[in-house]
């Protein structure tokens, strides 16, 4: 059975990322699995737009090459801010092309313990060993439903992540749960699409990213000072920005700090330029939905303000909740073996789990690195402590048998 030293699982942003940086170490065999950019393109709705800035938009590579810029270049493709999905998935592909050309599209199905280090199962019943495992399989996994709605019949209510056309809600009512940038988007997306749209938050207000104010301070600021501000990775409010920047800095605070900033950098949040999308849509703030009820077809909502209304469809903008339990290819034995809390791996320097050779890259991540393992900007470093760790602690060059 073949034996690497190294196997990424998943080819989105961050094992993409980790890959080419890994290709920098000498013998280091290293093979990756997965679709390419597969959540962006299958999960996340045509016509969406990306919130993170321009810097935060580049998968990081080590000579700083792929960016989009030379994709632009290399394909006369044309766009600015906010990057239309479609080329950020184009973006991808591309990348993936360049970096990581022999990329091994199948999934894995099983991942498990072995004495040589772990053994995997790919979707067609193929089996690898390899001496290190990095996960990097984001978040599709760990979308959240709330537990009043899980009675209901798929046709009634999904999660935001199963939707990428909503074309099929032309005609419909649809009610969407959640106030951040998934709900709000959605119900902009859903309303062009022709259906008549009502969201529920439960939060009293909707926070706006890039208001006046912060334009105007942006503008003010001159680029020296919006510089010591606010880090290039585009997570987090001026100043805690610079900080969430520097995982290894984050993580010398104490545990209730470091959570208390995790929770105010990615609170629910909408991006400016979906206001005037959304004047037609109603938003219902500071309430929640109490009871869902069946009804033909249709499904009657009940709200705690005891407004009733019956919809085709609740779509769930609900975000997601990390479990690594949650990961259907991870053997339960394997996942009894990481130390967790609250189903977040507790992770050591080179992001590597409980189990030696085991690493964790991505949103689940964030518990030990921050927040800003959640976005694309975070895989930069997440690749290059990967790489810092690996190289100082090279397995031997693998001998494929
Ligand atoms: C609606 C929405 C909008 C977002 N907008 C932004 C944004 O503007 N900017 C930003 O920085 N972040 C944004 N994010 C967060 C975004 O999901 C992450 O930044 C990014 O996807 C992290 O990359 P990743 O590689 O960890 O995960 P993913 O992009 O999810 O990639 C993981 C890959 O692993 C694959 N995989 C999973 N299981 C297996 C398996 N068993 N075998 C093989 N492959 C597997 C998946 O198919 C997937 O392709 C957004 C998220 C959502 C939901």
């Amino acid at each position: 059975m073949t034996i690497f030293d190294l196997v990424i699982i998943g080819a989105g942003p961050y094992g993409l990322a980790a890959a080419a940086h890994l290709r920098a170490i000498k013998g280091l065999e290293v093979r990756v699995f997965g679709q390419p950019m597969s959540f962006w393109d299958q999960n996340m709705p045509a016509g969406m737009f990306l919130r993170s800035n321009w810097t935060a938009t580049q998968i990081a590579d080590p000579d700083s090459a792929l960016t989009l810029e030379a994709y632009q270049a290399a394909h006369g493709a044309k766009f600015a801010l906010p990057v239309p999905i479609e080329h950020f998935v184009g973006y991808g592909l591309w990348y993936q092309r360049e970096a990581v050309p022999d990329l091994d599209r199948r999934n894995v199905t099983h991942l498990e313990a072995h004495p040589k280090g772990f053994r995997l199962t790919l979707a067609d019943g193929d089996a690898v060993l390899s001496r290190r495992v990095v996960i990097a399989a984001g978040i599709g996994a760990f979308a959240w439903r709330p537990p009043d709605f899980r009675s209901l019949p798929a046709f009634l209510t999904s999660h935001s992540s199963e939707h990428r056309d909503f074309r099929k809600f032309a005609g419909k009512r649809v009610l969407i749960v959640g106030g951040g940038q998934s709900a709000l988007e959605s119900g902009a997306l859903l309303h062009e699409e022709g259906a008549g749209v009502e969201i529920v938050a439960r939060s009293p207000r909707i926070h706006w990213l890039g208001g006046w104010a912060s334009k105007t301070l942006h503008h003010r600021l001159g680029t020296f000072t919006r510089n010591l501000l606010y880090a290039p990775t585009d997570v987090g409010p001026a100043v805690l920005s610079q900080l969430l920047a520097r995982p290894h800095l984050l993580r010398q605070l104490p545990r209730g700090l470091q959570d208390k900033l995790r929770k105010r950098a990615v609170r629910p949040a909408g991006a400016r330029w979906l206001v005037d999308r959304l004047n037609h849509t109603p938003i219902k703030l500071g309430r929640s939905v109490v009871e869902v009820t069946p009804a033909a077809e249709q499904v009657k909502v009940k709200l705690d303000d005891h407004s009733e209304r019956t919809v085709d469809h609740i779509l769930l903008a609900t975000g997601y909740r990390v479990d690594l339990s949650k990961y259907d290819f991870l053997a339960p034995g394997l996942v009894s073996l990481i130390d967790r809390f609250n189903g977040y791996p507790r992770l050591k320097e080179g992001l590597e789990t409980s189990v030696p050779g085991l690493h964790i890259l991505g949103a689940p991540a964030a518990w030990s690195f921050g927040p800003l393992m959640q976005f694309v900007s975070g895989a930069r470093y997440a690749s290059r402590a990967l790489v810092r760790s690996i190289a100082g602690n090279s397995p031997r060059p693998a001998k494929n048998r």
